[in-house]
């Protein structure tokens, strides 16, 4: 017997239909029940996209089993509502981070906030991100819906936007991370820790215009590369404002 139920899918979670399926009433038809996680997937949305699950008002996890005629409504993690304490899948501590492959100038602004940032541009593929990212409870950043849908991803996020400042906005807000920015702590490169070294012994390595112009610099305990106050840092202290 065909049996159906009613999904409503709240706020930006209709990034993921199409544009005449947003906003509305969505008829799901079934014949076995599925898990509520199946379906929601099924239908387009990536599971770590998704805070709150109603089913008829009542709150249910992934695991609920779809009954005729349930109406359902699905809310993602939406910054403006104040959520994030009730859910029951958080985060712990600082959120800490793995990367999609092509999202090097995300990582990059990430870890000069002084976020644990995991990027490999040429050997990780969306298996290895997967599960990995689930492992390590680290909050997986994709441009890829495939990806996020991966069974062992437990937190992530679909950027909307193409463009890598405009990305690390996205998820400083998404994510609330502005009150734990901590520059200087670690390397944009290699996302080793940084320490502050005294200008005398690394003053053979700078430029003669930053030995002028600078006086404080901080070092990467694994790779070496060495860093001081200059315009990355003053357009970050821009966003953080
Ligand atoms: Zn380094």
């Amino acid at each position: 017997m065909q049996r159906k139920a009613t999904f409503q899918f709240m706020y930006e979670l209709n990034d993921f239909l199409q544009k005449k399926n947003r906003n509305q009433s969505i008829t799901y038809v079934y014949k076995e029940a599925p898990s509520i996680k199946d379906a929601i997937e099924a239908i387009g949305i990536p599971h770590p996209e998704v805070a709150i699950i109603l089913a008829n008002n009542q709150s249910v996890s992934f695991d609920y089993k779809i009954n005729n005629l349930d109406e359902i409504k699905v809310f993602p993690y939406y910054h403006k509502m104040d959520i994030q304490d009730i859910v029951s899948i958080k985060p712990l501590g600082k959120a800490r981070f793995i990367l999609d492959v092509h999202l090097g100038g995300l990582a990059r602004y990430l870890r000069m906030a002084g976020f644990d940032v995991l990027y490999n541009n040429e050997d990780w593929g969306d298996k290895y991100i997967a599960d990995r990212g689930g492992k390590e409870k680290r909050i997986v950043l994709t441009r890829d819906v495939g990806l996020l849908k991966r069974s062992s991803v437990v937190f992530g996020y679909y950027l909307r936007k193409k463009d890598s400042y405009e990305q690390f906005k996205e998820v400083t807000e998404r994510y609330r991370l502005n009150a734990h920015f901590d520059p200087f702590t670690r390397c944009i490169r290699c996302n080793g820790a940084i320490e502050k070294v005294s200008k005398t012994e690394i003053i053979d390595k700078l430029e003669p215009g930053t030995i002028e112009e600078y006086n404080e610099f901080w070092q990467c305990i694994g790779c070496k590369q060495i860093y001081w106050k200059g315009s990355h840092y003053n357009r970050m202290l821009e966003l953080m404002k």
